[in-house]
């Protein structure tokens, strides 16, 4: 995949997107915060780099959801499009389902297990953690 772009857009198409460079990683996350932001049982994200990011149409809204937490969707549509954090300068992490082929990139990470739906039978090829790398107990 190494060398192609990665390209995405909104469910009405007014935002469209590309990114110059192969993702960092892919995670499901299972927080409160994004459940809700998506809709969802659980939300996933495709990790790039801020500087190979580009929007090449549309409009993004955006909230702070958490203090230093910014989520953006589409402007016309409202479909959920990016997450960033202060601390996590130069990510940029895309909703996957926002993307044109998402089912190159599969998750190999996920995070905040303690807020799991019981009942969502989901496995993944990787790491889970209670909370994020790094900040797991023990
Ligand atoms: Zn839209
Ligand atoms: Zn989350």
């Amino acid at each position: 995949m190494s060398g192609d772009i990665l390209r995405g857009h909104c469910l009405c198409k007014a935002v469209q997107y590309a990114v110059d460079g192969d993702p960092v990683w892919c995670a499901h996350c299972h927080c409160g915060d994004c459940r809700r932001h998506t809709g969802s049982a659980v939300a996933t994200f495709v990790c790039v780099r801020q500087d190979q990011f580009r929007l090449t149409g549309g409009e993004l809204g955006r909230i702070e959801s958490s203090p230093g937490v910014y989520r953006s969707f589409c402007a016309d549509c409202g479909t959920p499009m990016t997450y960033a954090r202060d601390d996590l300068p130069g990510e940029i992490h895309l909703y996957l389902g926002t993307l044109e082929h998402p089912e190159d990139i599969p998750p190999t990470l996920e995070v905040f297990c303690k807020e799991r739906l019981p009942w969502l039978n989901l496995t993944v090829d990787g790491q889970s953690f209670e909370s994020l790398p790094g900040q797991d107990p023990g």
